[in-house]
């Protein structure tokens, strides 16, 4: 039997980014978009809050499930109400996870959105660990991190996940369906990692070129990328032409090669 909580009795804490869904269709909708890609998987659920989503990966009965939950309250009433439930107590953002958890796992979550951006670049730090992302987080940044050159909204978060991940949004949530609700609407993106294990450039070079390019998003790569001091002669590329949000990930791994074998 699945508990629903009488959300009426829990107070969320606003430092935590606590925002606790409450709509059953949609969490059961959250969890599914994960499950129906991958069965019988390793799982690590990030702020499971009073465990609205993991009640239905427990019913899914997965390989196994981690929850990660730095709010002491919620784990009392995790670990009461699923006593099997593996729950690592503690900041997601801290941990080690190849250590906790030495086989792959995918994650998933409601995310705390006051610390979105970082759980996606922690995913990066662990990519070869993760294959999947199913997450909820401010429609903004989910957009963000699913756009693509050409829009105001691609920027260095879009091409380091693009690099390594298939991106998906998937759909819209109102900020009614929480509480207490968010100041801005949310999103539910679902991230597929592709079959890249190594970009075929320098991929410290390539950070290098894709932050300085976006620290001047405005101006032309040829001024962006200026602090690089690259030579004359391979500033007349025509792709110093373009700014940094032009750029697809393949374009910038040409750029990064190119300046690389100078
Ligand atoms: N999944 C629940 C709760 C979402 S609110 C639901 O959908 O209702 C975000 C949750 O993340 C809260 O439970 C909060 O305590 C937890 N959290 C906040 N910062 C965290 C961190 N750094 N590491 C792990 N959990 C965190």
């Amino acid at each position: 039997m699945l508990e629903i909580i009488r959300m009426d009795k829990v107070k969320p804490k606003k430092h935590l980014g606590q925002h606790f869904l409450n709509d059953e269709s949609i969490a059961k909708k959250i969890v599914d978009s994960l499950l129906e890609q991958c069965k019988d998987n390793n799982i690590l659920e990030i702020g499971p809050g009073m465990g609205v989503l993991t009640k239905y990966l427990i019913e899914e009965k997965q390989k196994s499930i981690t929850v990660a939950e730095i709010d002491t309250e919620s784990v009392v009433y995790l670990s009461s109400h699923y006593p099997d439930l593996h729950i690592v107590e503690g900041d997601f953002l801290q941990e080690d996870w190849e250590k906790l958890l030495p086989e792959p796992f995918s994650v998933i979550g409601n995310f705390p959105y006051n610390i979105s951006s970082q759980i996606f670049f922690k995913v990066l730090e662990l990519k070869h660990h993760i294959p999947m992302v199913v997450g909820m987080l401010q429609k903004e940044v989910a957009e963000r991190i699913a756009s693509k050159e050409g829009s105001k909204k691609y920027g260095i978060l879009s091409v380091f996940l693009q690099a390594y991940y298939d991106i998906e949004y998937l759909f819209t949530v109102d900020a009614g369906v929480f509480i207490p609700p968010p100041k801005v609407q949310s999103a539910v993106i679902r991230l597929k990692r592709n079959g890249v294990k190594q970009l075929l450039c320098d991929e410290k070079l390539f950070v290098r070129v894709v932050k300085q390019g976006f620290n001047n998003r405005r101006k032309t790569l040829r001024n962006a990328l200026k602090p690089l001091n690259l030579p004359a002669e391979i500033l007349e590329k025509d792709v110093f032409n373009k700014r940094a949000e032009q750029l697809s990930v393949a374009q910038f791994v040409q750029l990064t090669l190119d300046i690389q074998n100078i």
